[in-house]
């Protein structure tokens, strides 16, 4: 195992900050971790990156899961069963599976990060969410060193949300994922407007799994940065839900809120309307601001600081509250 000293994490997260790791390990394996966190039980875990704002540098050893690996473990005639270790990359095992005619994350194509991340907060695009695919989490429990196996009612799946943000968070390393997809009579999801559009502008009436793939991935490279490009780590805030008779009243005084029905009580608005109408949409402030294109999206232009981008998400937040009494819940990982 080796341990290195004073590493830049910049490359390492997609929102590209420049922090310091005093202490970095890449690992590729399970026993290779399970024999780590015998001597270092004080650890910051980074996979993709994608999730996470830095705002300084990490004293404890970062651990880069790093650990590759997929495996059928069973077919039949309609399904098939694969677990993916936690360090593949999340986009190319979607791929895969489209190559393969394998359903059910088609529309879950392009997100950034790793596979072991994808159930921490059930990740979800386009009218599909991570969770109904999964069938089990297998995790080493860091206070023990055992590995242990989660399924997916025990992973407490909810909106961008699992147990393991909630009563498990930082006490797994989540180590690998197995899912569940179709090889025939494919559910496939194209509900989701803009995915309509797009399949419709290319003639496409009768779409397969990479139709979607394609069409999913068009959307997203015209309406979101390339981390590449410009450093970002995606929607910064969640949609919040709010109660009917808070949106009734909101609705008098802004007649064109939009609006998602959840439930009888409950209504979904989108935190990108809310931040435009606050007049934060393609603001830029030095070398961070608002994505010009997508207003949920908070971005670094050049070498901002984490604590820079953080400030200007509290910004957003108490604007927010102040005009729409709407408390905006961050979905990155801050940390501080
Ligand atoms: C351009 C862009 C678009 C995005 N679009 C979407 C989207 O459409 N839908 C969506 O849901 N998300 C989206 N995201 C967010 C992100 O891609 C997902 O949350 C992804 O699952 C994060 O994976 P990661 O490997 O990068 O996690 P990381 O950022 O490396 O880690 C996330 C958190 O988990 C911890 N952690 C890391 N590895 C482990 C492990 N093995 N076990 C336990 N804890 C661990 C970290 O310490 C951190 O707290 C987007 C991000 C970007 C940059």
């Amino acid at each position: 195992m080796n341990i290195q000293e004073n590493i830049s994490l910049k490359e390492y997260n997609t929102f590209g900050i420049d922090v310091n790791a005093k202490r970095f390990v890449s690992i590729t394996s399970v026993y290779q971790l399970q024999q780590l966190i015998k001597e270092e039980k004080d650890i910051f875990l980074i996979s993709g990156g994608s999730n996470m704002l830095l705002t300084k540098d990490i004293e404890t050893l970062v651990v880069h899961i790093n650990f590759k690996g997929i495996s059928i473990d069973q077919q039949n005639h309609n399904d098939v069963y694969i677990t993916v270790n936690a360090g593949e990359n999340w986009h190319e095992f979607v791929l895969w599976c489209v190559s393969l005619n394998y359903g059910g994350l088609e529309n879950l194509s392009l997100i950034p990060g790793n596979v072991g991340t994808c159930p921490i907060q059930n990740i979800g695009a386009y009218g599909v969410e991570v969770k109904d695919t999964i069938t089990k989490v297998e995790a080493i429990e860091i206070k023990t060193g055992k590995l242990v196996s989660f399924s997916a009612e025990e992973c407490q799946f909810g909106y961008r949300n699992s147990i393991f943000k909630n009563k498990a968070k930082g006490k797994y390393i989540l180590t690998s994922v197995s899912f569940k997809l179709t090889k025939n009579n494919h559910k496939l999801n194209t509900s989701y407007g803009a995915i309509e559009s797009e399949l419709s502008s290319k003639g496409i009436t009768n779409p397969t799994i990479k139709d979607i793939s394609d069409a999913v991935i068009a959307i997203r490279q015209s309406k979101l940065p390339d981390p590449k490009e410009i450093g970002n780590s995606g929607s910064f805030f969640k949609n919040p839900v709010i109660s009917k008779e808070h949106f009734e009243k909101l609705q008098s005084d802004f007649s064109n809120i939009p609006s998602y029905v959840i439930s009888d009580t409950e209504i979904k608005v989108p935190a990108g309307w809310l931040i435009e109408q606050s007049g934060f949409k393609g603001k830029r402030f030095g070398n961070y601001g608002v994505h010009e294109k997508q207003a949920l999206v908070l971005v670094n232009y050049g070498d901002a600081s984490g604590k820079e981008i953080y400030e200007l998400a509290q910004k957003i937040q108490h604007t927010i509250k102040d005009t729409f009494d709407i408390n905006l819940e961050i979905e990155v990982n801050i940390i501080q």
